[in-house]
Formats: structure tokens, C-alpha cells, sequence
């Protein structure tokens, strides 16, 4: 093929390699020919492994199955993560030794991100598309924390998602006291355990027809309920480190997983259990917005107003002060504030930088 047959194509795309595709119109008049990209197929990500995505092709078609991608040079700046629905060229059928392309994402729904810390702005995308995030929680061992619920409540609301909360290990201790942080968040569904049962129905009812990623801090149970829920998922369980006594995450990747349930299908999406969940790329406005209750009670404050311990007329201390804000009020202002002091401090940062 000569200089001038590349001439109008898409340079955006690795052309060598698609053209190493057989193509039976290929000596159809120049004009006519398609462009390259038109014959890709659009796939789902399912996991990347050492730079190989697994894709899935033909979904829900009669000829569903996974082929293994690499992506093209030009993309390899753009993060691709399980989720995305991927553009692919090349052989797709999925054979042993077979190898095909990843050459565009479509646009995204939704992107998961996290930072390492709240003052690092660089963002780690954690899936694409989702559009439900089920916190997963332990009544104890490891003990649950609320602040670090409310960060992903925090991320999901900024990642347009609609967050889930479930509690296990409530054999081991009562979830109420825990919990009671979370009444004043409008719309929160919360699932627990019944004598140390997990309501697995219930729960797989919510994800049919929804695309949900599974967060939590490795060790509360979360590959155990991802198995109940997807029996063929395999995910390893319950390897504690005796030394340590610390529960060490061994799922190191995120995947995505077919839900089946009697009312239909979805995706359950498992991440790595993690320890923090870093808010640095995340609007400062959605971190009040993801307290549904206190962002009512800040409707009446001083334009400007800081909402930090410091603030002059705070309308949230005040409905705290009258006890508007319920018995749990002051622990999740003071959640809040301790949350936008840190964002306070990195705009200063930011600011004071040359
Ligand atoms: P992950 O790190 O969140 O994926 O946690 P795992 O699913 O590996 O579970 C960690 C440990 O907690 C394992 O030993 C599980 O058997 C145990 N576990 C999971 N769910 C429960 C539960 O509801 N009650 C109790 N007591 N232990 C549980
Ligand atoms: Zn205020």
C-alpha cells in the first residue's frame, strides 16, 4: 500500500496494524473505501492486566465473548479502566494468541476517580460508567469508620453516582451507633446483615440494570460478598496477615463482574480494598452537597460563608446549637469541617505557590 492511500485517513489511529486485517473491500475505489475506525467494534473493559485489557465483544449478542486489547499508541496517555466501552479493531474473535486494538473509548457516563491524598490533585481514574457505588462497611474488625464513608459518599456525589451502603460482620457488633451518622444523608440505602446473614436478594435486586462499583477497606468482607452475589467471580477471601494481624488486599485489580440475578442482569465492578480515599480533584462544593442535611441547614448562611469552626454566623452551627441537626449532628460537622479545612489548606497551598 503506498504513501498516498494513507493520505486521508484519520491520523489519529495506528493504520499499520488495523490494515493487517484482512479486508475484503480493500480494492474497492479509494473514495468509497471507509474509513478504518468505521469498522470498529465497540467492547466493553472488563480488567487490564500488565498493559492487556479484557474486553468483551458482541454483548449481550448471540456472540458474546472476550478477546484480549492492547491500545493503540496514541491513546496511551488516556487512561482506559474496566467500564469503558472501548472502540476495537483488528481480530477481535477472541482465539488463543490473538491480539486486537484498542483505538477510542466512547464518551463516559461517569468516571470514578480518587486521589492518593486530599491535597494531591493528581487523580487516579477507578472505573468508568458506573452509576451506583455500594460502600461496603464492618460493623467491626476492621472497626468502621465514618469519616472514610463519607469520603466515598463524597466522591460518588461528585462522580454523579448514586451511593449504597452496606454493613457486614454484624454478628460481631451492632451497627446502629455507626450508622446513625448516616440518617441525616437524603435517599442512602443501607443494607445489614441479619444473624449474620447478608441480605444478598435484597441487594442483588439493586443492581439489575446498573452498573455498581464495590468499594471498601480491605478486610470488611467485601470479596465475600461480591462471591455470594457472583458465584464464578472467584475472589479471594480472608487472607489475613498473621504478623500483622491486618487483612491484606489479594483482588489487586479491578473487574468487572455479570451480576445474574432472578429480576435480571448488571455489573458488579470490585476494586482493590482501600485504605484512603484521596479527595484532591474533587469540587469543594459536592463535599457539602454529600451532607445532604447540614448542606440544608447551610442554605441560610452568609454568602461566603466558610462553614469552618471560625466562621461568623454559621447558619449549620447554629441549627446545631438549637438541635435541629439530630443527635449525630456535631460528629458530622465536625467530619465536614475537618474535610473542608484540608481543601481550605491545599487552595492556600495552591495559591501561595509561584
Ligand atoms: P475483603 O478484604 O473486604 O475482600 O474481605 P474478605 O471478603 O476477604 O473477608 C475478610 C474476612 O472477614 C474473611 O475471613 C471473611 O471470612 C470474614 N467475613 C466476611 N463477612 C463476614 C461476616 O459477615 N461476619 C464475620 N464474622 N466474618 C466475615
Ligand atoms: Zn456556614
Amino acid at each position: 500500500m503506498s504513501w498516498l492511500d494513507t493520505g486521508d485517513d484519520d491520523d489519529e489511529f495506528d493504520e499499520a496494524s488495523i490494515r493487517m486485517r484482512p479486508n475484503p473491500k480493500a480494492n474497492r475505489p479509494r473514495t468509497k473505501r471507509r474509513p478504518a475506525h468505521s469498522d470498529a467494534r465497540i467492547a466493553r473493559v472488563l480488567g487490564v492486566d500488565r498493559g492487556r485489557y479484557t474486553v468483551l465483544v458482541d454483548e449481550d449478542g448471540p456472540n458474546e465473548h472476550t478477546a484480549l486489547a492492547v491500545r493503540a499508541r496514541e491513546l496511551r496517555k488516556t487512561p482506559i479502566v474496566t467500564g469503558d466501552q472501548a472502540r476495537v479493531v483488528g481480530d477481535t474473535s477472541g482465539s488463543e494468541g490473538t491480539l486486537s486494538r484498542i483505538i477510542g473509548l466512547q464518551e463516559r457516563t461517569s468516571l470514578l476517580r480518587r486521589s492518593a491524598d486530599d491535597t494531591d490533585q493528581v487523580e487516579r481514574v477507578v472505573v468508568a460508567n458506573a452509576d451506583q457505588m455500594l460502600v461496603v462497611v464492618a460493623a467491626a474488625d476492621p472497626e468502621p469508620r465514618e469519616r472514610l464513608v463519607d469520603r466515598y459518599l463524597i466522591a460518588a456525589l461528585d462522580a454523579g453516582i448514586r451511593p449504597l451502603l452496606v454493613v457486614t460482620k454484624t454478628d460481631l457488633a451492632d451497627p446502629s451507633g455507626f450508622l446513625s451518622h448516616f440518617e441525616g444523608v437524603e435517599g442512602l440505602q443501607v443494607f445489614t446483615s441479619a444473624q449474620g446473614a447478608m441480605p444478598i436478594e435484597e441487594i442483588g435486586r439493586q443492581l439489575v440494570g446498573h452498573s455498581t462499583v464495590f468499594v471498601g477497606h480491605s478486610g470488611v468482607g467485601k470479596s465475600t460478598l461480591v462471591n455470594a452475589l457472583v458465584p464464578d467471580a472467584h475472589r479471594a477471601t480472608g487472607h489475613v496477615n498473621q504478623v500483622t494481624g491486618r487483612g491484606r488486599h489479594t483482588s489487586s485489580s479491578t473487574v468487572s463482574l455479570r451480576y445474574h440475578g432472578a429480576e435480571g442482569s448488571g455489573w458488579v465492578i470490585d476494586t482493590p480494598g482501600v485504605r484512603s480515599f484521596g479527595l484532591g480533584h474533587v469540587d469543594p462544593a459536592n463535599i457539602l452537597a454529600a451532607y445532604t442535611d447540614l448542606a440544608a441547614a447551610a442554605a441560610e448562611c452568609p454568602r461566603g460563608c466558610t462553614h469552618l469552626p471560625d466562621a461568623p454566623d454559621c447558619a449549620i452551627v447554629e441549627a446545631l446549637a438549637e438541635g435541629r441537626l439530630g443527635p449525630n449532628g456535631a460528629a458530622r460537622l465536625d467530619s465536614l469541617q475537618r474535610l473542608l479545612a484540608t481543601f481550605a489548606e491545599r487552595d492556600r497551598n495552591a495559591a501561595a505557590r509561584p
